[in-house]
């Protein structure tokens, strides 16, 4: 490293320039007085992004010195501001003492404030989590991933393929990613690729490549395990997530300036163990987010009646990563039946969310303790939520494995709840550097020092009072001013019946001040006091902080255990409101629907008293695995696709979900190609991005994952469209056999249906009332009889005129379609070798095992078979 010569400069600058060449990325908040300043570059970006004026003032190097500075009480609302601008922040503060040396205070970045690794619930939102990623290039294009919330005490680990990484990162929406600085340059532009492709959209923190260390990552885990082995978590021999996990947590320590003592847990994702729920699919499902990238109406936004952020963002996370095991759906509907009582709007949820009213945010608040970040009033609320835990751990009893796991977790750390009680006042002030934040009683040092200070106006008074008799002065007062300290002052009229033991201190115009042996001595007291007092505040304060440490692990599990009962009697609250049941998980492939609702759609007509919605069933299994779907545009076909999506998450999170009945195999994936209406901008790139997206589709579902297609084919000309989409269709049906839901515009796609075993037509019907065309949004069997177009483009309002020139053109159009030979065979079975010349109606039949049908299925099996004749 080259040395800098910063003896040109003033001390001061000279100081700043050598903080600011340790954080050159960063921007560097430098405390002077009731200011934090920035200087050069920094002040000149901070004054572009914040809005703040840029000055110049003085001279270093011979060099005008540009600033810029936001005064230090606002300081937590402009670094909200930066960090959501992706700005990193490093705070320098004074450190030593004023005047203690030569030059300037001592200063020292305290803390660097990364979007990342955020731990202020001022900045941090309630409802989501700030997820810290670091990734790791290994060797045959493979990649640990290691990534945690700064605010949660678990690392959790993964290792994939270059090629998966792009899912994997749209899963964990980090916040901020780190990576080496020694990746290959291929490796860069993928990363780069990613990021402009929308996978992850955080900034990004280069590190020194050593810091990517398995065998220090493996340590550093197990240090904070307190483990010798990583066995037991599943964690041994990831050497590329080990080496990402080193990186990760010496980021997270650097930025915190500490080690992240609560950090206990790791977990390791397994890329199988999830049901894959990849970007397409959250964005067109609207989950957390509209397709206008607001937070509501989303599926989070109407399943969110939590009490808590703690609970939001666990409810959060349910969501987004579902278990393709049935064991946690099936214990939360379990626990949800139990807290819905009987069901008649009065059951334990509602009397636990009573107490979970204003609990406060335990998880963070407890991570503040382990970094030592928590300010007073934290402690408060923390007090108070632990005493309101420790009542409900002894008042709740369930019968319910889960649930009463969660009620033995809420029982507080012993005397964690009686120490806040005991230090921390009541009303504490905001910060303990300003004192006022320990209670009496809890000190009888502090308790002295504070009585010197009480006591002063008495003390002064009797003073005065024994002065008066002693001189005989009628007029003579004792008193205090910042400046000259305690003073006794006698007018110039009695100045010769001051006694011998007065020291004159100050003369004035007409007085003369005075001060005595003995108020020489109570001043030293009283001033020395009120230092003192405040510097054992603040130690007691560490004190405290110290013995709460031993209690972090439990408080942690206590968070867990409020936010999990919390989105339990959400889950259970919704489902009464909403009208949901409870869904059955099976064994067999199937998804099986009776009455089901879009919950979001159903809720805006709700709203906006636009009628009931109308609800569809769903029945797909081994036998029958796809629908085609046709119909007029506004009938419905997305609301219907959406929903069967919905339900089916909904289920595998252990929710009620939106129907009168509902059973469900395995699921292993929700795919989605549905086209944005907002990406017809740039059809080139759109049909691309369709393409691109159902081959995805193509190659990663599987006979277990759902798969909805809308309107594939639309991005090109007709025929081209056409073709892809019938190749598209009968690729799933054949080799994929996903559970497909294709919507289409292309009538001529009902062929496949009837060509092919186990897909069969259904539409969304519309009944005419003389020009006009009424929706019924009732899934109906078999295809649509007509497209109803231009029935659909006169409710748009478009002019009576151009309907009529349409309705001519069609008419024309239809005549010629039947004279001319037109009709492509879409559905010709191509000269494969692997397709055997066997009827639709053979083929079906060899597919039906007369055993495992129910008589309805049976019915249905029979239904299916006429229409193939
Ligand atoms: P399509 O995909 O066929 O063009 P949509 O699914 O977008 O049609 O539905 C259009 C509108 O019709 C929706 O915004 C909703 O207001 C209404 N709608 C759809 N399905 C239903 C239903 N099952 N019950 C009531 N209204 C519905």
């Amino acid at each position: 490293m080259t040395k800098i010569d910063f003896s040109a400069h003033t001390p001061m600058m000279a100081q700043y320039l050598a903080l600011k060449s340790q954080h050159p990325d960063t921007l560097l908040l430098y405390r002077m007085g009731d200011f934090y300043e920035l200087f050069y570059a920094d002040a000149e970006k901070a004054a572009r992004l914040l809005d703040i004026t840029l000055t110049q003032r003085g001279q270093s190097a011979g060099q005008p010195v540009t600033m810029a500075g936001v005064p230090f009480h606002a300081l937590e609302n402009y670094l909200g501001r930066l960090i959501k601008l992706g700005e990193s922040v490093a705070i320098a503060e004074q450190v030593g003492e004023v005047g203690a040396s030569k030059g300037p205070v001592e200063r020292k970045v305290v803390r660097v404030v990364t979007p990342g690794t955020l731990t202020d619930s001022e900045l941090l939102p309630d409802k989501s989590e700030s997820m810290l990623l670091a990734v790791h290039q290994g060797a045959r294009a493979r990649c640990g991933l290691a990534w945690l919330s700064v605010t949660q005490g678990v690392v959790q680990l993964a290792e994939c393929t270059q090629a998966e990484l792009g899912a994997w990162l749209a899963r964990i929406a980090p916040s901020e990613l780190v990576y080496s600085a020694g990746i290959t340059q291929r490796f860069e532009e993928q990363l780069n690729q990613l990021r402009q492709g929308g996978a992850f959209t955080c900034p990004m923190s280069l590190r020194p490549d050593w810091q990517f260390d398995a065998a220090l990552g493996q340590r550093k885990l197990l240090e904070h395990l307190g483990a010798a082995s990583l066995q037991a978590w599943n964690a041994e021999g990831l050497a590329d997530a080990h080496a990402a996990a080193a990186a990760l947590l010496q980021y997270a320590e650097h930025t915190q300036g500490r080690t992240l003592t609560h950090v206990h847990g790791v977990r390791v994702q397994q890329g199988d163990a999830l049901i894959h729920l990849p970007a397409a699919t959250r964005r067109n499902l609207e989950l957390v987010k509209t397709l206008r990238g607001e937070d509501g109406p989303t599926l989070f936004s109407l399943l969110d009646s939590c009490m808590t952020g703690m609970g939001s963002r666990l409810l959060k996370n349910w969501l987004l990563e579902p278990e393709r095991n049935r064991t946690a759906a099936r214990q939360r509907l379990a626990a949800t039946q139990v807290l819905r009582g009987a069901g008649s709007g009065q059951g334990p949820w509602q009397l636990l969310r009573g107490e979970l009213k204003g609990v406060s945010d335990v998880e963070r608040i407890t991570a503040r303790i382990a970094l030592r970040q928590v300010r007073p009033r934290e402690l408060v609320a923390l007090c108070k939520t632990l005493q309101k835990a420790e009542l409900l751990a002894l008042t709740s009893q369930a019968p319910e494995p889960y649930l009463a796991q969660i009620f033995a977790e809420l029982q507080p750390p012993a005397d964690c709840t009686a120490l806040l009680h005991a230090a921390i006042l009541e009303e504490p002030a905001a910060l303990v550097r300003d004192g006022g934040v320990i209670a009496p009683g809890f000190d009888a040092e502090l308790d002295e020092l504070r009585a010197i200070q009480n006591n002063c106006d008495d003390f002064l008074l009797d003073l005065e009072t024994r002065e008066k008799a002693r001189t005989a002065i009628p007029n003579l007062r004792v008193q205090f001013n910042k400046v000259h300290g305690f003073y006794i002052e006698v007018t110039a009229s009695h100045v010769d019946k001051v006694p011998e033991n007065y020291r004159r201190r100050q003369t004035l115009k007409n007085a003369e001040r005075f001060i005595t042996p003995e108020l020489k001595a109570f001043e030293d007291k009283a001033l020395s006091a009120q230092e003192r007092g405040l510097a054992r505040e603040k130690w007691l304060y560490e004190q405290v902080l110290d013995q709460l440490q031993p209690h972090v692990a439990r408080l942690t599990r206590l968070a867990q255990a409020l936010a999990q009962l919390d989105v339990l009697c959400c889950l259970a609250e919704r489902s009464l409101t909403l009208n949901w049941c409870a869904p059955q998980f099976v064994n067999e492939p199937c998804i099986d629907i009776e009455a089901g609702r879009h919950p979001v759609v159903e809720g805006r007509l709700a709203e906006t008293s636009s009628g009931a919605f109308i609800p569809n069933h769903t029945r797909l299994n081994a036998n029958q695995r796809m629908q085609i779907i046709t119909g007029p545009n506004m009938g419905g076909k997305s609301t219907y696709m959406r929903q069967v999506a919905l339900i089916v998450l909904l289920a595998s999170m252990g929710s009620h979900v939106p129907a009168s009945a509902c059973r469900l195999g395995p699921i292993d994936a929700i795919h989605t190609r549905i086209g944005a209406a907002d990406d017809l901008a740039n059809a080139q790139s759109t049909f691309m991005l369709e393409m691109t997206e159902a081959a995805q589709i193509l190659h990663g579902a599987t006979p277990h994952s759902l798969v909805l297609m809308d309107e594939i084919g639309r991005g090109t000309s007709t025929f081209d469209g056409l073709a892809l989409a019938s190749g598209i269709a009968t690729h799933l049906h054949d080799k994929t056999r996903a559970f497909t839901l294709f919507a289409t515009h292309y009538f001529e796609l009902t062929e496949l249906a009837a060509r092919h075993a186990h897909a069969v037509n259904v539409h969304v019907g519309a009944t005419e009332a003389g020009h006009d065309i009424v929706f019924l949004h009732e899934i109906q069997a078999g295809p649509a009889s007509r497209s109803y177009g231009i029935q659909v483009a006169k409710l748009a309002g478009v002019p009576a005129a151009v309907l009529n020139h349409a309705r001519h053109t069609l008419a024309a159009l239809e005549e010629r379609a039947g004279e001319d030979d037109l009709q492509v065979d879409l559905f010709a079975p191509p000269p494969a070798p692997e397709i055997q010349a066997v009827s639709p109606v053979e083929s079906a039949l060899a597919q039906i095992n007369p055993d495992q049908l129910s008589p309805r299925e049976a019915l249905d099996a029979l239904y299916q078979l006429k229409r193939l004749t």
